[in-house]
């Protein structure tokens, strides 16, 4: 019997390399769902091609010309609500979250509820709302696999030892492109700079946040949640390269790596196939040819946003929906040149600070600080 899957983002970069996967294993698999946020066109000749049930778009405008286009075959679904809405109406045995930012939380919480597998590209969904999502999950049996190519490293060499057994968890880092930029160069840094990425291609919130190493301090609370990990058990280890996607160390001193080119076709494959392993068209590492892997610590002093990943993961409660919804409205005030490189940790690094925090917070509380830290960093920046 074919397995059913839904895409939630699937014009987005992670979207995109997921229907690429998935045409490697027609026969296999039907896609039952396509969301995607305001991005109709290309929606629409996914649609076209796919044929999948039911579609979800959040923007209520291209929801209208999203219909127009393809027709009555199709059941649309759209707004705020729009990409649950479509996980509670398709029957699936597999939802891969691949939106970008909070919003995949709510469809996130629903597919966990109704015990779908959960192949999760998304980092702030946990980020915001871990506790509440591994709760849910573990409520109904939902499996977590994330995609995320540091932590699909470490959810594959976990297999490697038992959880009693394990040490520390290092998540490599590419350090970005002013890994070796001076501190003084920083203010100066362009919004065209931050958006080159030396060894990944993404889409730009995820390259911003790779840039100021925000990406690898959500990473930091992504691996807390996902991995049931002591703050102190997580380590950030820069690796130019990208080659080694993370390693992990048990407690008789061996590591484990996971290597692969950078390509996330493969950690995408492996969310939808686990436990089974099949050929899949991601680049391969030539390791005939002669290869250097470099690994040192992060300098923190360059990279403050680093220290403000540990600090959520080791209060919990609201920080980290705080410190993922400042560092949003950041990014975004960064795009439209409305602050310098180095404010988005400032701003992220003061909403923290200053936030209500609550240590067991509902869906509710998360909301709440979440809407609170992107008033505050646009307030502070309008100062
Ligand atoms: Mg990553």
């Amino acid at each position: 019997m074919k397995k059913r899957v839904i895409i939630l983002g699937s014009t987005g970069s992670i979207g995109r390399n997921t229907l690429a996967v998935l045409d490697g294993m027609r026969g296999e698999w039907d896609i039952v769902g396509l969301a995607a946020g305001s991005q109709w066109e290309p929606l629409a000749e996914q649609i076209e091609r796919y044929r999948p049930e039911a579609v979800a778009i959040s923007d209520e405008v291209h929801a209208g010309l999203l219909a127009d286009r393809i027709g009555s075959d199709f059941e649309v679904f759209s707004g705020g609500d729009a990409l649950s809405r479509l996980v509670e109406a398709v029957s699936c045995d597999c939802v891969v979250v691949a939106v970008v930012g909070s919003q995949g939380l709510a469809a996130t919480l629903s597919a966990a509820k109704l015990g779908r597998r959960i192949a999760l590209a998304n980092k702030e969904t946990l980020v915001v709302a871990g506790s509440l999502v591994l709760e849910a999950a573990a409520s109904t049996g939902a499996e977590l696999i994330p995609i995320d190519s540091e932590h699909s490293a470490v959810f594959q060499a976990l297999h490697a030892g038992t959880r009693k057994e394990l040490r520390t968890v290092y998540l490599t880092a590419s350090g970005g492109p002013f890994r070796t930029l001076d501190a003084s160069e920083m203010d100066a840094i362009t919004i065209d700079e931050a958006l080159e990425h030396p060894t990944w291609d993404m889409g730009p919130k995820i390259t911003i946040d790779s840039a100021t190493m925000m990406n690898k301090a959500l990473e930091v609370v992504e691996a807390r949640w996902l991995f049931d990990l002591e703050p102190d058990q997580i380590k950030v280890v820069i690796h130019p390269e990208s080659v080694i996607h993370s390693i992990v160390e048990f407690c008789d001193g061996s590591m484990i790596a996971q290597l692969g080119a950078p390509d996330m076709r493969t950690p995408i494959q492996y969310a939808l196939t686990y436990p089974a392993r099949l050929p899949c068209p991601s680049t391969r590492l030539d390791l005939s040819q002669a290869c250097q892997l470099n690994l040192h610590p992060p300098d923190e002093a360059r990279f403050p946003a680093l220290r403000l990943g540990y600090e959520a993961a080791s209060r919990g409660g609201t920080a980290g929906a705080v410190l993922n919804a400042a560092n949003e409205v950041a990014v975004e005030l960064f795009r439209k040149k409305l602050i310098g490189f180095r404010d988005i940790a400032r701003y992220a690094e003061a909403a923290l600070s200053q936030h209500e925090f609550k240590k067991e917070p509902t869906l509710d509380d998360l909301l709440a600080a979440d809407r609170w830290a992107r008033q505050e960093v646009n307030r502070c920046s309008a100062c």
